[in-house]
């Protein structure tokens, strides 16, 4: 019989479960707040039920968690990045950094990518599964464990496509936000996505309220589509809709990620093209200098260039920052460590 990952139900399903067990229901209560608050990893450590209900639990449900197989620490600004191990071998990452407001983590929605971008560590082997709606929990709940704090911000811009894993990054986000849970302020939390349009759609009628990030780094198809083959199947005119679409019925404003590529989309006229893309809109741009991968060939700007394009798009009205690098002496952008903890063929 395989068991039932217990983690990724969320509280009504757990109640449901529970009750069709013939439990009483405050047992559920009791279950949840041990997995979800208090982010225990094993049946044991809930001390407050019994031995026999604990072993009934463990013949019946598994608790999937993210075991720590690396820790990395920046001597910068103390960002933490996380190699974590999945129940099956597998490896994720996760990035933790500090800021005046709080502790935000980066988690992984996919071990791997499908989306094929030209510059990212993550998609060069492929997608090799999607996680679970309790393994992308299980990585807050990990790094607060380890660290001894609590997380306020939730950023899904680690390994993979959470639109491409709609159902559990969904499930995810409901659970995070939870007053049963962390009880994380959707306004706290970013999806990021390269742009799987459908998915914008159905994301923007869930009315969660969360922050849509949009991975756009080219202002033209053609550009963006050598950049990102997803451009290919939802160019950038059908991305802006779903954008459009996304404003209207949220009301919040989305974030546009550009990541500066030399030689790519880095001249004052792709500086133009996107201020005649975006003005108007009720949008920001995080402007990032690309994180050289060998693999890939892409090679960064210094940061006067990434300050003139900036200008020009302040110049025309468009609302735009540099993001901050931090940890920068441990690869911290994802997609990195994994590779490179893992034998290649
Ligand atoms: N798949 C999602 C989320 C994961 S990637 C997305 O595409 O948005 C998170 C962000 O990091 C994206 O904006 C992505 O384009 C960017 N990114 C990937 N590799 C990078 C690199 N080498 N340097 C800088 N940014 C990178």
């Amino acid at each position: 019989m395989t068991k039932t990952d217990i983690a990724s139900l969320n509280f009504t399903q757990l109640s449901q479960t529970i009750s069709a067990m013939g439990l009483p229901k405050f047992r559920a209560q009791q279950i949840y707040d041990w997995i979800h608050k208090k982010g225990a990893v094993s049946f044991d450590e809930m001390t407050n039920l019994s031995k026999e209900l604990r072993t009934q639990l463990y013949d019946n449900f598994v608790i999937f968690s993210c075991a720590i197989e690396k820790k990395l620490v920046s001597c910068y600004d103390n960002t933490v990045k996380y190699l974590f191990r999945l129940h099956d071998g597998e490896f994720i990452e996760s990035v933790v950094m500090q800021y005046k407001y709080g502790y935000t983590i980066c988690v992984s929605s996919q071990v791997g990518c499908n989306m094929g971008c030209a510059f990212c560590a993550s998609t060069i082997g492929g997608r090799v599964r999607s996680l679970s709606a309790s393994e992308i929990l299980g990585q807050v709940y990990a790094a607060q464990r380890d660290l001894g704090i609590r997380i306020s911000h939730v950023v899904m811009m680690g390994m993979g496509e959470p639109l491409d894993n709609y159902e559990q990054t969904l499930q995810f986000l409901h659970m995070i936000s939870d007053e049963k849970g962390l009880n994380i302020s959707a306004r706290n939390i970013s999806v990021s996505t390269c742009g799987i349009v459908p998915r914008i759609y159905d994301l923007a009628d869930e009315r969660l309220g969360v922050t849509l990030s949009i991975s756009l780094h080219a202002a033209d198809d053609e550009r963006r589509s050598r950049l990102m083959p997803v451009n290919k199947r939802w160019p950038i005119r059908q991305l802006l809709q779903a954008v459009h679409y996304y404003i209207d019925h949220t009301g919040r404003r989305v974030s546009f990620e550009y990541t500066l590529v030399r030689g790519e989309n880095d001249s004052a006229e792709d500086a133009r093209r996107l201020c005649a893309l975006l003005k108007g809109m009720l949008c920001h741009v995080n402007l990032i200098p690309v994180n050289e991968v060998r693999e890939t060939g892409m090679k960064t700007v210094d940061q006067s260039a990434v300050r003139d394009f900036q200008a020009i798009l302040l110049k025309h009205g468009v609302n735009a920052t540099i993001r901050r690098t931090l940890g920068a002496d441990i690869n911290a952008s994802c997609g990195q460590l994994r590779k490179s903890n893992i034998k290649t063929p």
